[in-house]
């Protein structure tokens, strides 16, 4: 029997003619980008769905977090974690910062809050963790670090999107929040992403840095640059937004699958989801310890069947290239360097069957 590949993701679509008639509109007004009607709604939408004050919509999520970075005006140092996407440390540096790397809890791979203060000097000016794969950083002890410190907060919410803590949106802790919509994320907007926060005032700043730092007056105050999400990315992702619960429903029974077949083995490691938080299911983690395969060796088992998992982080990022040429690999991080050489993301998605849910247990348990 011939099997299938199995993709480690799969992107989320609407049915092709909801997104038709959804664009239907732009061709009677020609108006395609800049805060057209799609763009306007979807804001609005999107205040509504993830319980926040303010959103600002972005192309990608990657520029959303580097102008969150730069709409704080901070300097010197920042506090964050290596075990995260090149995103996160790449928007630190190339906002002028050093990153300054805590290291991670071997519980829920998010930052190490314990670590934090050690790190803290006169020069460090914010807080950037990543709540990664989904999991909730301990955002109360954060919250009360920052303060006593006298730093901003922005979290990296890439992975965390329509996750709820308390039953609170996620974005409602810290400064602001960055969420991506890119292809591959729970909900997606092609590719896109959105800046929440608090402070209303900062709405003209985001609105101005994405646009060439363009006032309403036509004044340019700072150099700007340009991160417009376009009619076409919002349209689809007022059409995503509809389906998003059935889609987090079904990645539910996948992950529930997952569990069934692999929790309690022995060396396996799973990401279990938590008291407190209504997960979005957004990855499947898994880490293998002292398991009778390494990680390398069950990523090749997988990969002689067609099943694509993905060694998602590895390396930890203050072990890439231009850090170490840099000198900004300032901190060991043994937990973050250990995860990385022993995680991988399984294949998770929507529509992925049961059947081959099994079929990547079966080898993983071989
Ligand atoms: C996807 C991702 C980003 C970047 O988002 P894009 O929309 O792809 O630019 C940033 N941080 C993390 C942790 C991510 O996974």
């Amino acid at each position: 029997m011939i099997k299938n590949k199995i993709s480690v993701t799969k992107s989320s679509m609407p049915p092709f003619e909801e997104y038709c008639d959804e664009i239907k509109d732009l061709w009677e007004s020609h108006w395609l980008t800049n805060s057209g009607v799609k763009h306007k709604e979807l804001e609005s939408r999107l205040r509504e769905f993830l319980n926040v004050p303010c959103v600002s919509l972005y192309t990608n999520g990657h520029l959303a977090l580097e102008n969150a970075i730069s709409a704080f005006k901070l300097s010197g140092e920042v506090i964050t974690t290596p075990f995260t996407f090149a995103s996160t440390t790449n928007a630190i540096v190339r906002n002028g910062l050093k990153p300054v790397f805590c290291d991670i809890k071997e519980s829920d791979y998010t930052i190490d809050e314990s670590k934090i203060v050690d790190l803290i000097t006169e020069k460090t000016t914010a807080i950037i963790p990543v709540h990664v794969y989904g999991n909730v950083c301990n955002v109360e002890k954060i919250q009360n670090i920052a303060k006593q410190f006298n730093l901003k907060v922005i979290y990296d919410a890439a992975h965390a999107f329509a996750v709820e803590y308390k039953n609170m949106g996620i974005a409602n802790y810290g400064d602001a929040s960055m969420f991506s919509f890119h292809a591959t994320k729970v909900f997606n907007t092609i590719e896109g992403g959105a800046v929440c926060y608090r402070d209303k005032n900062l709405y003209e700043t985001f609105e101005s840095q994405k646009n060439f730092g363009l006032r309403p007056n036509g004044d340019i105050l700072v150099a700007g640059g340009n991160a417009k999400m376009n009619e076409f990315q919002a349209a689809m992702g007022l059409c995503n937004l509809r389906h998003v619960f059935e889609e987090i429903k079904k990645r539910e029974s996948v992950y529930n699958r997952y569990v069934e077949r692999l929790n309690g083995i022995y060396g396996i490691y799973l990401n279990l989801t938590e008291r407190d938080v209504k997960s979005n299911y957004a990855y499947f983690p898994v880490r293998f310890s002292n398991y009778k395969y390494n990680r390398d060796k069950v990523f090749e088992l997988l990969m002689e069947n067609d099943i694509v998992a993905r060694k998602y982080f590895s390396p930890a990022t203050n072990e890439f290239y231009y850090i170490n040429q840099a000198h900004l690999h300032n901190q060991e991080t043994p937990v973050a360097k250990k995860v990385s050489n022993e995680i991988l993301c399984l294949p998770m998605y929507a529509d992925l069957s049961m059947e081959d849910v099994d079929r990547i247990c079966d080898i993983i348990l071989g």
